[in-house]
């Protein structure tokens, strides 16, 4: 019926829209960053507010209003804003086909979660990093999916690793098809913070044309990719000094290498603008995004209205695509301050015998291997106990970490090493430098070193 709706001098009594009458909202004011003042405090003194109106849109105001962002929309999200989205993943990743499309989605965790309905049937195995997403690998599993780690380096996810598993496949000894889709997050990896390099990436894409894969990127974290670490905390980094400087210093995704249509990349405003307006989009070719917004028709919906007004007000309406860019400089910037911090206190608190570490180039995470071999218990306990004494001494001496178990992708693979994943996203930085030097005496405690 919709399509007919918008015919000249139609009355619908057709569909279950509700009038827009009942919607107790007038208008909406925000006070955001003016551009180029980003910080908290700029924010505060100096912000800039901007309003939505309920009939913005029939007085000229505005492309978008309250009386049409908040009534109900298409799984795909409001015209409006997907396509600012569309143009910003054009100015970033430029697909290299022609029938590529985004749709808006309630987050990456819900695109996954619609991913796996799409591509997997109950007892298909996912391939995935050894060290994966725990929530993707859960949601997988809750939908009947088997999970494959796939061996990782430095750089994430080996090629060979991906070859030699699909190259070797028994079907009958395995139960299952051979596997076709490998999930990877590319840039800081969660947990492991690894980052593949062009080539990387461009031998990740090659194995898949072998065995015709279908790739899920998940990207979270890819405009938090960092210079590398200088050696202090100290050390300011200098932004890139524009946008093309920028843009062209991040890695290129899988999706802008993706010839075939292969690659349905998710995106999501989480971890750069915030994640309580639970949007972010998907990117693949038509085919897929058709049947993606289907499936959101059906279950999710568009993302809220009430989120993509906000978010349309602030990057469309008042930021642009040029402010957006340099809103994603300020945020890379901070973030390497962080990890900055982190490191240093690494540096200086851990225990250099027992610790190693590889400083992560994008993202929030931070990996440090445990050489567990030289706890005192070794050989006596088991490598889940020595793992769970570390963690329980960690949170003795107030400092929490994560376990590296807690990210396996299937728990049930040998696994050769003994990790803890620290972030640096959230506390201050003071916060950080003391969490680390507990760390470091709790490890000291453990392995009985002076
Ligand atoms: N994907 C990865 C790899 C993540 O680390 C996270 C958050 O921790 C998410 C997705 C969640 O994204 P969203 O908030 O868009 O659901």
């Amino acid at each position: 019926m919709a399509k007919y709706l918008s015919l000249n001098d139609m009355i619908s009594l057709g569909g279950g829209l509700p009038s827009s009458e009942y919607f107790p909202f007038d208008e909406m004011t925000l006070k955001v960053p003016t551009l180029g003042h980003f910080s908290e405090k700029e924010t505060h003194e100096e912000g800039t507010v901007i309003t939505a109106g309920k009939f913005d849109l029939e007085q000229d105001k505005s492309l978008f209003d309250i009386k049409t962002a908040f009534n109900y929309g298409q799984g795909t999200g409001a015209a409006q804003f997907l396509r600012f989205i569309v143009e910003h993943t054009e100015i970033v990743h430029n697909p290299p086909y022609q029938n590529w499309q985004s749709t808006m989605t309630i987050g990456s965790t819900s695109a996954f979660d619609v991913a796996c309905r799409m591509f997997l049937e109950k007892g298909d195995y996912l391939m995935t990093e050894e060290y994966s997403f725990s929530s993707s690998v859960e949601a997988a599993k809750q939908m009947g999916a088997r999970i494959l780690g796939i061996p990782m380096d430095a750089e994430g996810m080996l090629p060979s690793g991906l070859d030699s598993l699909l190259s070797s496949w028994n079907e009958a000894e395995r139960g299952a098809r051979k596997p076709f889709v490998v999930y990877t997050v590319p840039t800081g990896q969660n947990p492991s913070g690894a980052t593949m390099s062009l080539q990387r990436r461009k031998d990740i894409y090659a194995v898949a044309q072998k065995h015709d894969l279908y790739i899920l990127e998940d990207e979270p974290y890819y405009f938090l990719q960092m210079p590398d670490y200088a050696g202090s905390p100290d050390v300011i980094p200098q932004p890139p000094a524009s946008h093309d400087a920028f843009l062209s210093s991040l890695v290129p995704s899988l999706l802008s290498l993706d010839v075939d249509g292969r690659v349905m990349r998710m995106d999501s405003f989480s971890k750069v603008i915030s994640p309580g307006s639970r949007i972010g989009w998907i990117t693949a070719s038509t085919q897929i995004v058709e049947k993606y917004s289907k499936h959101a028709d059906l279950s999710t919906q568009s993302p809220s209205g009430m989120a993509q007004l906000i978010m349309f007000k602030l990057l469309d309406e008042h930021w642009g695509h040029a402010g957006y860019l340099d809103w994603l400089k300020h945020m890379r910037t901070e973030y390497t301050k962080r990890r900055n911090v982190m490191i240093a206190a690494c540096d200086a608190y851990l225990p250099s015998s027992i610790v190693s570490y590889v400083p992560p180039q994008a993202g929030m995470f931070h990996w440090m291997r445990i050489d567990y071999e030289k706890h005192p218990a070794y050989g006596k306990k088991s490598f889940a106990e020595i793992e769970d004494a570390i963690f329980m001494c960690s949170i003795k001496h107030r400092a929490l970490v994560a376990k590296g178990s807690f990210f396996y992708a299937d728990a049930g693979a040998v696994h050769d090493g003994m990790f803890f994943r620290a972030t640096y996203a959230a506390a201050p930085f003071d916060k950080i430098n003391e969490a680390i030097r507990r760390f470091g005496e709790a490890l000291r405690e453990e392995f009985a070193l002076a």
